[in-house]
């Protein structure tokens, strides 16, 4: 197994996967910084993906056909995307091998701590790999935790710059030292920065944005995100040792109400003034849109996204009623 490409459709114990020396890969981030990650959706569709289901999902299996040096996937059969199934099957067809992995609804620790010693068995690791490889990762997750504070609690860092390194914190970018150097270099480029002056502070739940300019767009009109819920998640913030326990703490594959008790604990943290819902086009996740509605007592603002793109002008425009209402 040394030094195979494992793709993964999203966050998993990449520990058990490093502990393997092998090289996991998120398919989310190698799609949407693609050059032409529209071309990807578009070639999935051409293969016989139908138009309404989620651009995610067709992006991530054109992106395998791609990359062929990816013959090995884990997919979230539970606690991600119901989607992951057919896109497990049509993947297969090609004869990439599927190794499934589900977090259990409700949190139950045994079954979640099955899920992963079935995983460790896949890939031929014990305890003791699995926890030097968590002990590495931490290092650096630490250190993201850094950027994410210095965000909200010394506003030094833009809404993008937070989104980006959380959410690498996924695979790592497959190459833990080099993304740890990204990360170092960030933090010293910090130092001595000016605070950000954008008054109004926006939280922003959900899966990450399908478009790359919202973030600043925002700033451009004086409102920065000081929380990005999911891709927070992605980077693990707990401080316990116990790896079962730490993705039975990560909340984003546990449903929305155990979701919104995280949600509701940071924006009061991070004094956040108003929350912006992304909800992707043809998610099942839209219909929790009115859960959270009920649930959170902020102004929020649901938008939703389709094909990798910039920000349209209807969007614009909601978004810039939306800061204003804040002021
Ligand atoms: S956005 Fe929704 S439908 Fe698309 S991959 Fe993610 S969970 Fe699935």
């Amino acid at each position: 197994m040394k030094s195979r490409r494992v793709g993964i459709t999203t966050t998993v114990p990449v520990e058990v996967i490093y502990a393997a020396g092998c090289i996991p890969v998120d398919l989310n981030n190698v799609f949407i910084t693609d050059p032409n990650p529209g071309g990807l959706v578009e070639e999935a569709e051409l293969a016989g993906y139908p138009r309404n289901v989620c651009a995610w999902i067709k992006g991530l299996y054109s992106t395998v056909l791609r990359h062929r040096d990816i013959r090995t996937l884990v997919a979230v059969t539970q606690g991600d995307c119901s989607n992951t199934h057919a896109l497990m099957e049509t993947l297969e067809l090609i004869g990439v091998e599927v190794i499934p992995f589900a977090y259990p609804f409700d949190r139950d620790r045994d079954l979640l701590a099955l899920q992963i010693e079935k995983l460790m068995d896949r890939f031929g690791v014990d305890w003791a790999a699995v926890n030097r490889a968590r002990g590495r990762l931490d290092q650096i997750r630490r250190k993201v935790w850094e950027i994410d504070r210095l965000t909200w609690q010394e506003n030094l860092v833009g809404g993008w710059d937070n989104h980006l390194f959380q959410v690498n914190c996924s695979d790592f970018k497959g190459d833990p030292d080099a993304f740890e150097r990204e990360v170092d270099d960030f933090l010293a480029r910090l130092k001595g920065a000016e605070p950000r002056r954008e008054k109004i502070r926006l939280a922003y739940i959900g899966v990450p944005p399908i478009m790359d300019d919202l973030y600043d767009y925002l700033e451009e009109r004086g409102a920065r995100v000081v929380y990005n819920e999911t891709q927070r998640q992605f980077t693990l913030p707990f401080e316990t040792g116990d790896l079962v326990e730490r993705y039975r703490l990560y909340s984003y594959p546990y449903g929305i109400f155990y979701r919104l008790e995280d949600i509701t604990r940071e924006v009061e943290r991070r004094r956040v003034h108003g929350v912006i819902h992304y909800a992707q086009s043809f998610c099942f996740r839209q219909i929790e849109d009115l859960i959270v509605r009920q649930r959170l007592k902020l102004p929020i603002l649901t938008l939703e996204g389709d094909k990798p793109n910039r920000l349209d002008a209807r969007t614009r425009m909601r978004l810039d009623a939306f800061i204003e209402m804040l002021q």
